[in-house]
């Protein structure tokens, strides 16, 4: 056999692979190669490789705008009734709303029996200024648009759902006149999914870049002195996904969970590289619909309002670090001061926009709300991507069960759909 032929059976092989299998083994090769790079001292081939995963991520981001608006649209003159809108929205905050406190809670209880900060040395961890993090009110009054082209422009994701539900209810609302744009809107709408199963198709490339630049550049050597804060961390994701979510779906939904964590692999691991649940959207989208069976007009609300409030990983990171700079600095806090850090958690994560390190931000918020030093956000900063690639899954994940769930209790999941395993594959793509 020829070395050109062996080549074209590889090929053919690796393109006749399921994406998630395709994505996970990008992800393994990735962080091996990522290792041995840092270990022969060669960290710039590893940000070299970056790019193309900042190329991936790129592509992703220039669907996000167009996609929440067509989606929304869509999904608002589907539902069409307002009692069921107002409905689904309730539902969807309370969901929301319910386990982040329950992920926050997780979070302290794991730091509190861990004790991650203890023994740290300060000295070691890389500077960092602290940037003020923006008040809740004018978080909430912002999310009205003065100007819905802006809006879209500077891609603020809150002011472009906010528009899209008034658009999509004022075209209901207008009924038989404004038919042409209600079909106009479904015809975008099938372009669009279209484009976006397109780019996806790339994430194995993406995944594989960025996976080599984290494990290239952080080493070993980084993550061992803070390696019990990461543990705290990410068990408590796992424990959170899987009691919580797991749970939600199996127990109130009474759908397979295996089945749930199967179908959205994909953007499992294109938040756990790219660090942005929002970059990740279009991704959860089409998983959630084409894998799960969730229909558009639950999907196209509840996952950007899930990009952009619901971050159960960022709240639990919050608590986590908290704790974590309190035993670091050999601080005591008080019954009063847990209480505080659930509730400020809660509203970080609410303001924390779904980027990569923004929770990072937020952070500063909460401890300066238990009087805890600030300059504990610059021991956390030198280990952020890692923390952030665990807390960015779980607000992914988070959003995905929440969309399941409120599907079920709406009857607009297809379970015969749900329960065929895995259909996001490459040939669906090109
Ligand atoms: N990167 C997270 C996200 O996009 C936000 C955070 O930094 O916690 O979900």
């Amino acid at each position: 056999m020829t070395a050109h032929s062996r080549k074209t059976g590889f090929l053919a092989g690796w393109r006749n692979l399921m994406l998630w299998k395709q994505i996970t083994l990008a992800l393994v090769a990735g962080a091996m190669l990522g290792v041995v790079l840092n270990t022969t001292g060669n960290q710039d081939i590893a940000v070299a490789i970056k790019q193309i995963g900042v190329a991936f991520v790129s592509a992703i981001k220039m669907l996000i705008v167009p996609l929440i608006f067509v989606t929304l649209v869509c999904g608002m003159t589907s539902i069409g009734n307002l009692a069921r809108m107002g409905r689904i929205g309730l539902k969807t905050i309370l969901f929301y709303l319910g386990t982040t406190a329950f992920a926050i809670s997780i979070g302290l209880l794991l730091a509190t029996i861990l004790q991650p900060g203890l023994g740290v040395d300060l000295q070691a961890a890389s500077a960092m200024e602290p940037k003020p993090a923006p008040s809740i009110v004018s978080t909430f009054i912002n999310i009205i648009p003065k100007n819905p082209i802006a809006a879209a422009a500077d891609g603020n994701v809150l002011q472009v759902i906010f528009f899209a539900l008034l658009f999509g209810l004022a075209i209901n609302l207008a009924g038989d006149p404004a038919k042409p744009l209600r079909d106009t809107f479904e015809a975008l709408n099938a372009a669009i999914m279209k484009l976006t199963e397109i780019v996806i198709s790339f994430a194995p490339y993406g995944v594989f870049a960025l996976i080599t630049w984290v494990a290239g550049t952080y080493g070993l050597d980084l993550l061992l002195p803070l390696g019990k804060v990461i543990f705290a961390l990410y068990l408590g994701c796992l424990i959170h996904a899987v009691i919580v979510y797991g749970g939600l779906v199996g127990a109130i939904a009474k759908l397979n969970p295996l089945r749930f964590f199967q179908g959205i692999v994909e953007p499992q691991m294109v938040a756990f590289t790219s660090t942005s649940s929002s970059g990740t959207l279009p991704v959860t989208m089409t998983a959630v619909q084409k894998n799960l069976g969730v229909d558009n007009s639950v999907a196209s609300f509840t996952l950007p309002l899930g990009a952009t409030i619901n971050m159960d990983g960022t709240a639990m990171y919050q608590g986590v670090a908290a704790l974590f700079i309190a035993q670091a600095y050999g601080v005591d806090l008080s019954m009063g001061d847990y209480i505080t850090i659930v509730l400020t958690s809660t509203l970080a994560s609410i303001g924390t926009a779904g980027v990569p390190g923004a929770g990072l931000v937020m952070l500063s918020m909460v401890l300066t709300a238990v009087g805890l030093p600030l300059e504990g956000v610059a021991i956390i900063a030198g280990i952020d991507r890692i923390l952030d690639m665990a807390r960015t899954t779980l607000n992914v994940t988070g959003d995905a069960a929440c969309t399941v769930l409120i599907a079920k209790s709406e009857d607009q999941i297809d379970e015969e759909v749900f329960a065929v395993p895995h259909v996001l594959e490459p040939a669906d793509i090109r």
